[in-house]
């Protein structure tokens, strides 16, 4: 039941006071869309709501169990040697992952390092990667494959790479026939990405996870998981490693950062192999116990505590997104009601053109840099030129609004974040009034 209205709201709750939230120059159709749009994704936004709720608790228990107290939250120098900050962090992460342990460092560079730092640290010359659900994300690719460069393929581990089945899903046959070609001695990871990556695919849920998980370790009892674990923290009410992976990394400038991080990445799992990943990142002999915090701990536990509430804003305008552009008429991936494993909406703009301009317009809506019109470029790590739109406070903090398209074809611009639904629903509207604006759209 519905209580009673604030004066001079509709009384419908979505669209409550939205009229006067949008800017004035709004094209006349995209401000009826917009009104629209709140009233049609409420449902999707209330069990959103149910999601923020539920993972708040977890947190909050996380919290309490790690035992986090105000000196926590200091910095150290040096050695950074019994700083009691970093050791409680990574409880604290262990505790909200359901790990035996974690290593929650700004020394990690990025996702790609933390990830880097599971498998170098976990496999040895003869050993085996198998990438479970297909072309790992872009990346990865150098640190794999990369000749001369140290990569994996360098120390002799080999890779086998299983296809998706249908639907852009895991074939299940494909990853028990990789796990049983498993040969004694030889250790495998298992390589498995929750989000969908830059693929048109839908991102793996942990239940999905944890059924792989079992197959692959009834067929090579050594198998050691690890999960891609970027986009996907909090979207769900349990991370990949209480389901059943032996490891799951991700960045601190994506969703368990809670917009406050302002580097870093983490890694969670079976207490022998976050040990290897912390003698990775560091040096064999130091291991996880040293490291000095320079700008502090207190933005990684309290960007923490933020996260699920900010997780749930970029959710909710990412439902927002997907009804747009699909009344709009593009293919969106996924649509508005459908459920989420990650924070990713996926928009088929359809030609090189609808991409650059729609990717330019969500920049023109962004906070920081709105003036400036993102070109596609070489990044380090990609193939392809990319084209990144990220007017954000932490530089390519992708819990932040961002929209991010390897400029190839079908030109599908990858969008994520906001850190609050009022600036993400601005960012799209932003976005649909440029491809208006250029033509490329009849509203
Ligand atoms: C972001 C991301 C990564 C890591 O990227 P970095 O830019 O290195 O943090 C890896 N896999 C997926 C699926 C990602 O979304």
């Amino acid at each position: 039941m519905e209580g009673p209205s604030p004066p001079g709201f509709t009384g419908r709750r979505g669209a409550a006071g939205l009229d006067e939230a949008l800017p004035p120059t709004l094209h006349p159709r995209l401000r009826r869309l917009a009104l629209a749009a709140a009233e049609a994704v409420a449902p999707a936004w209330d069990a959103v709501d149910r999601l923020v709720q539920a993972n708040c608790a977890r947190v909050w228990a996380a919290f309490r169990e790690a035992g986090v107290a105000e000196h926590h939250l200091l910095d150290g120098t040096g050695y950074g040697l019994d700083h009691s900050g970093r050791e409680a962090l990574d409880r604290l992460y262990a505790r909200l992952f359901g790990a035996e342990a974690a290593l929650v460092r700004p020394h990690f560079v990025s996702g790609t390092h933390a990830l880097a730092a599971c498998l170098f640290g976990v496999l040895r010359p003869g050993d085996r990667l198998v990438a479970v659900t297909g072309q790992p994300y872009d990346t990865l690719a150098g640190l794999i494959h990369q000749p001369g460069s140290g990569s994996l393929a360098d120390l002799g581990v080999s890779y086998v790479q299983c296809e998706p089945g249908p639907g852009g899903l895991p074939d299940p046959g494909r990853a028990a026939d990789a796990a049983a070609a498993a040969r004694r001695g030889q250790r495998t990871v298992y390589y498995l990405q929750r989000s969908r990556g830059y693929a048109w695919r839908p991102a793996l849920d942990v239940a999905a996870i944890g059924e792989l998980c079992g197959l692959i370790r009834s067929q090579d009892p050594g198998a050691v998981t690890l999960v891609d674990n970027c986009y996907g923290e909090l979207v769900e009410l349990r991370e990949p490693t209480a389901a059943g992976a032996d490891l799951a990394a991700g960045s601190l400038i994506k969703n368990p950062g809670g917009g406050l991080a302002p580097a870093g990445g983490y890694v969670a799992g079976r207490r022998a192999w976050v040990e290897l990943a912390a003698n990775r990142l560091t040096a064999p002999g130091l291991g996880g116990r040293l490291g000095a915090y320079l700008g502090g701990t207190r933005l990684l536990f309290q960007g923490l505590y933020y996260a699920p509430l900010v997780v749930g804003e970029a959710l909710k305008g990412a439902c927002f997104g997907a009804w747009l552009m699909a009344e709009l008429g593009f293919q969106v991936d996924p649509a508005w009601d459908a459920p989420r494993a990650d924070i990713v909406q996926a928009v088929r703009l359809g030609s090189r053109e609808a991409l650059v301009t729609f990717c330019q317009g969500l920049q023109a809506g962004s906070p920081v840099n709105a003036f400036v019109r993102p070109e596609p470029g070489p990044l380090p790590g990609y193939g392809d030129p990319v084209l990144m739109a990220a007017g954000t406070f932490v530089q390519g903090a992708s819990l932040e609004l961002s929209a991010d398209a390897p400029l190839r074809p079908p030109w599908v611009a990858y969008v994520q974040g906001g850190i609050a639904l009022a600036y993400a629903r601005l960012g799209w509207l932003s976005a649909a009034q440029a491809l208006a604006d250029a033509g490329l759209v009849r509203l």
